[in-house]
């Protein structure tokens, strides 16, 4: 369904950016699996894309520093020529008391969740304007729909990916490049493991479906939304969450 086709996904040394790689590079995408400080993490994915009979390579940047965004684009479009999907998928939180938090949390946090994602897409769009094809996919949170104490910084950077994804989209629609946003509740990731057992039984509560998610099944959505099937949506925030925010 992607052969032939340029997929960059950031953050795809773990999580669900490691599950979105494998899940592209297994339609048929040549898949450039970024990582920031993981570079064995993302060497692990690339390989089990290619067991998985796909196309992978790695490639190291820091979404949060612009001129390393650019070069890394170009790199990717000397060599392969084109760049069909972009998944806006790393992220960071520091996560505190409202009134505690550091300017320098505060700095860091948009600027990889938020900045970093406006270079990706950046680098990405003129490639795709020129094919006059493209499709866009920004990794949001549900706690930016629902909001949640302690979490100030990240979920202002999340929520700054719904307008960036709905501008973007009347921007490049004439284009014929998608531009979407998902908003994950609780998956199954390192991040949710380190819950609490008893924090983990109360969120559950919380969620209709009775279970946190798992990354394969938020990569299966963002296979759509990179796919010709989903070529009349765009600019939308769709959620991914067992029902937990409707
Ligand atoms: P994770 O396990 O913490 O992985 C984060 C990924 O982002 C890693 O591959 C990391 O690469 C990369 N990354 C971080 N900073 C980066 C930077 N400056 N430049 C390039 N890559 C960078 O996260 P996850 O749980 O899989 O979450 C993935 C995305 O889904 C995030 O945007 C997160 O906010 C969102 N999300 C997750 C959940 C959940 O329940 N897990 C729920 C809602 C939304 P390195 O290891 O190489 O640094």
């Amino acid at each position: 369904m992607l052969n032939e086709q340029v997929a960059v996904v950031t953050g795809g040394s773990r999580g669900i950016g490691k599950e979105i790689c494998k899940k592209l590079a297994s339609l048929g995408a040549h898949v450039f699996v970024n990582y920031n400080s993981s570079a064995s993490g993302a060497e692990e994915t690339a390989a089990e894309c290619k067991q998985l009979g796909g196309n992978a390579d790695i490639i190291g940047f820091n979404v949060a520093d612009s001129d390393a965004v650019s070069e890394a684009f170009e790199t990717i479009k000397k060599q392969t020529g084109r760049i069909d999907i972009l998944v806006n998928n790393a992220g960071i939180s520091k996560d505190g008391l409202f009134v505690r938090i550091k300017d320098e949390d505060w700095a860091q946090t948009v600027q990889t969740n938020l900045s970093g994602a406006f270079y990706c897409a950046r680098a990405a769009a003129k490639v795709m304007m020129k094919a006059r094809s493209g499709k866009i996919v920004n990794i949001s949170s549900i706690t930016a729909e629902m909001g949640n104490p302690g979490q100030v910084p990240y979920i202002s950077s999340k929520a700054g990916l719904f307008g960036m994804t709905k501008a973007l989209a009347k921007e490049l629609a004439s284009r014929n490049i998608n531009v979407n946003c998902i908003t994950p509740g609780f998956i199954e990731t390192e991040m949710t493991g380190n819950l609490p057992e008893e924090t983990q039984i109360e969120y559950k509560k919380a969620i209709p479906l009775g279970r946190f998610g798992e990354a394969k099944e938020v990569a299966e959505l963002v296979a759509f939304l990179s796919s010709p099937a989903s070529a009349y949506i765009t600019g939308q925030v769709i959620g991914i969450n067992g029902g937990m925010y409707m």
